[in-house]
């Protein structure tokens, strides 16, 4: 959510819009980055095999008559072999797979186009079965590459200075569409991290979500450690309880000021979810060392970035093992704040780290080409 509209938010309407749809298919080298190489299924409005759990393999082996252990061989097919088409599946009865062929293809869909900033970041747009676009952001560092991912098509959230708010909610992604853009992504063998922070609240489309995490940290999936997944959230209650419960990726929660009153003026969902309701709730559940919350609060200059906040979160924290990343907040059209300038971020950190609290600057990515966290929007695309 916050990330990718960050990614897309930078000198959005400083830029000419064009840039938007100068997606491209070749790499900075030249290399042709073909989107529809290793795809070898038609898509005939058959049902996906890719985004199905185990259960889920288990129910159609079970409703085709086929033996019970074909689910686990179709799982290893599609999340260890990587399989293409369901013929590569040779472990596979010749029976069952043409009894397969006939109602289900593996349903991975390559992108549509890209976009590469000068930093490095890409940011890729995917097509969905209902034919509308999202955006992702694959983001390289030195000593990892982080995927940024969408949940949904826009989002109903509505946050003052988001991109993705400003196009509304169009849709909701499958798990299959969640993690194709994962599987999908030519960088996918480089990957070290996927956060969900791209378009949309996951936790407003928390089965679909779910979904995907379990397919990516499951042995009979992917088999990634949880310790690599970010989920963002701007704390949506009810399904905050069940994503601690269920899940053991890290959260990170959108807190951006520690007052009610601001809050409400820049995410509606203050009114029914306020912060500190969302930190009480964090608290009655044992992270351990191993699961890290994090706070995301990005700074407008004036607004959020005086010593009475500081004081705001500390008080709002107080003992909770956490830490706070600081970001960058990008002009949009519409919502009038700026962001401070980098000594005041300096500043802001220090005073917070000053407290205990541990709290990072969080590098801006992609900002040419919007790319940035708030950034994010297939509007266009979409219209
Ligand atoms: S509107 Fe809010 S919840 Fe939705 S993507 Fe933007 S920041 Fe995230």
């Amino acid at each position: 959510m916050i990330f990718l509209a960050y990614l897309c938010n930078i000198k959005l309407w400083g830029c000419d819009f064009e840039s938007r749809s100068q997606y491209q298919n070749v790499d900075q080298a030249g290399h042709d980055l073909d989107p529809y190489s290793g795809y070898t299924e038609n898509v005939m409005n058959k049902e996906a095999l890719y985004g199905k759990t185990l259960d889920d393999l288990k129910e159609i082996a079970s409703e085709m008559g086929l033996p019970g252990f074909t689910a686990k061989q179709i799982a290893e097919w599609l999340y260890k072999k990587d399989a293409t088409s369901i013929d590569q599946m040779t472990n596979v009865s010749k029976k069952a797979r043409s009894a397969l062929i006939e109602k289900y293809e593996i349903g991975l869909v390559p992108h549509h186009s890209f976009q590469e900033s000068v930093d490095g970041t890409k940011k890729y747009l995917f097509k969905v079965a209902s034919g509308k676009y999202i955006e992702s952001a694959y983001i390289p560092e030195k000593e990892r590459a982080t995927l940024c991912v969408s949940s949904q098509v826009g989002c109903k959230m509505d946050c003052a200075f988001c991109m993705t708010g400003k196009q509304g909610f169009q849709g909701q992604l499958t798990a299959g569409e969640i993690l194709n853009q994962i599987r999908s992504l030519p960088e996918f063998k480089k990957l070290t991290n996927v956060v969900y922070m791209g378009m949309g609240e996951p936790l407003d489309n928390l089965d679909e979500v779910q979904k995907s995490l379990d397919i990516l940290t499951s042995d009979w999936g992917y088999g990634w450690s949880p310790k690599r997944i970010t989920v963002s959230t701007i704390g949506i209650i009810p399904a905050l309880k069940l994503f601690i419960e269920h899940s053991k990726a890290h959260l990170a929660v959108s807190m951006h000021t520690p007052f009610d009153e601001e809050r409400l003026e820049l995410m509606p969902i203050q009114k029914t979810y306020p912060i500190s309701d969302v930190i009480e709730v964090i608290r009655e559940y044992d992270f351990g060392r191993q699961r890290r919350i994090s706070f995301e609060y990005i700074m407008f200059k004036g607004l959020n970035d005086t010593k009475e906040h500081v004081k705001g979160i500390t008080k709002l924290l107080n003992g909770l093992r956490c830490r706070i990343n600081l970001i960058r907040f990008h002009p949009i059209p519409g919502f009038e704040h700026v962001s401070p300038s980098q000594k005041a971020m300096h500043w802001f950190r220090d005073e917070l780290s000053s407290k205990g609290i541990s709290t990072t600057i969080r590098q801006s990515r992609g900002e040419d080409i919007f790319a940035a966290c708030g950034m994010l929007s297939t509007d266009k695309q979409n219209s």
